[in-house]
């Protein structure tokens, strides 16, 4: 008989030739366990998802009681669901008054699909402007925005008409035009390694997006949802987009995403054609009670007040003569080091010493650290000295 890791590799289909193969078991705030009874701090949030820690009590409660209403009854948008109607509320209420409408889907990648669908509807435009060392997801369109040469080339023919700035750069500003549909960008860029721009950069965003009439988009996928101590990270910078858009930690640990714009943007996808775009499994009931109750944790539990001295303490427990530098917005934080060789086996000494984290897609030098914001500062001491040990003995 096989072993579970066997079969994992020989029937799960594979997305590299090194997959960590933990057989985690259960998970529970910033904790998870596994299969041989060892005990993980998760400092990655599985990837920029548990914001509010694995199984967050409220919403496990509120998936449970989903359950046993109903699970899928419709595709998206023709019932009236009352998970999906309390959600898109609760969306609109925390954002701008002009973004009251939400579109919602299963994940990021195809909440993005949408956004960039929407844009060139509304403007009748085709080009879409987005960053390098950007990502946006998996699928052909998202790929296309993908800013790594590296990942799309294997995959042409993509999207035509897409273009590429730097992030953060003004003076890129100027290649939005009169036919730029969209610029789409993640506020606070993530695989890039956690790169983030000032204020006066957004408003001259925000500017030219509007000198063009091209639609902002930002991608809070990685970003929103409280991850840098607001709850939307376009709040730090004074500025609002036309499109935002989310997904990871939305729905607390289920499988969620969307795109919000005003009512009049969102308009077009109901005419010339009518269902301009379509979902099954958009907005599932489950998934929209799971992030309901995840708005309701970030909110009640007051959980950004005092994510900045959470970061503040991450920086000061993490000072060593091998770490470069530190960048980070929030608890979404890049520790840097000489090269890739050197962080690797660190990486794995934690994953030893009972600490997980990760490098970035776009950015292998440097370290992940995204723990879900329910960490506590005994907590970020004791994973920071694990993180220190591991450094020292490799
Ligand atoms: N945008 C950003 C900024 C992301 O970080 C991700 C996921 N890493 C995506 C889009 C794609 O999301 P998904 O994997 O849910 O398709």
């Amino acid at each position: 008989m096989p072993s579970q890791r066997q079969l994992f590799l020989n029937h799960l289909a594979q997305t590299s030739d090194a997959p960590l193969m933990l057989e985690m078991v259960s998970a529970e705030g910033i904790n998870m366990l596994d299969a041989y009874g060892k005990s993980y701090i998760d400092l990655i949030s599985g990837i920029g998802v548990s914001n509010i820690g694995h199984r967050h009590p409220k919403v496990v409660k509120a998936i449970k009681e989903q359950v046993d209403k109903h699970l899928h009854v419709m595709v998206y948008g023709e019932f009236v669901q009352t998970p999906q109607v309390k959600l898109a509320t609760a969306l609109s209420n925390s954002l701008p008054k002009n973004l009251n409408s939400v579109y919602l889907v299963n994940s990021g990648s195809e909440a993005i699909e949408g956004a960039m669908k929407l844009a060139k509807r509304f403007t009748g435009r085709s080009e879409i402007i987005a960053c390098h060392d950007a990502y946006h997801g998996s699928s052909h369109g998202a790929l296309s925005l993908t800013g790594s040469e590296t990942f799309k080339r294997n995959y042409r023919p993509l999207l035509p008409g897409i273009s590429h700035i730097s992030f953060g750069v003004a003076d890129d500003l100027n290649t939005i035009t009169e036919q730029t549909a969209a610029f789409v960008v993640e506020t606070v860029q993530g695989e890039a390694g956690v790169r983030h721009a000032d204020q006066s950069y957004w408003k001259a965003v925000r500017k030219r997006c509007d000198e063009t009439d091209t639609l902002l988009i930002l991608d809070e996928i990685q970003c929103g949802f409280g991850r840098t101590g607001k709850f939307w990270a376009f709040e730090h910078y004074g500025i609002s987009p036309d499109v935002v858009v989310s997904a990871k930690g939305m729905g607390g640990g289920m499988p969620i995403g969307c795109f919000v714009a005003s009512k009049e943007l969102m308009h077009v996808f109901t005419e010339n054609p009518v269902l301009g775009h379509i979902s099954t499994f958009g907005g599932h009931p489950v998934s929209s009670a799971a992030a309901l109750a995840t708005i309701d944790v970030i909110m009640e539990e007051e959980l950004l007040t005092d994510i900045a001295s959470k970061e503040q303490l991450f920086h000061e427990c993490l000072t060593h003569p091998k770490i470069k530098e530190i960048r980070s917005k929030g608890l979404m934080m890049a520790v840097e080091f000489e090269s890739y060789d050197i962080l690797k086996p660190i990486i794995d000494k934690a994953i030893e010493l009972g600490v997980i984290t990760d490098w970035f897609l776009f950015d292998d030098q440097s370290m992940r650290i995204a723990p879900p914001l329910i960490i506590t500062e005994k907590e970020i001491k004791k994973a920071c000295n694990i993180i220190l040990q591991a450094i020292d003995t490799v």
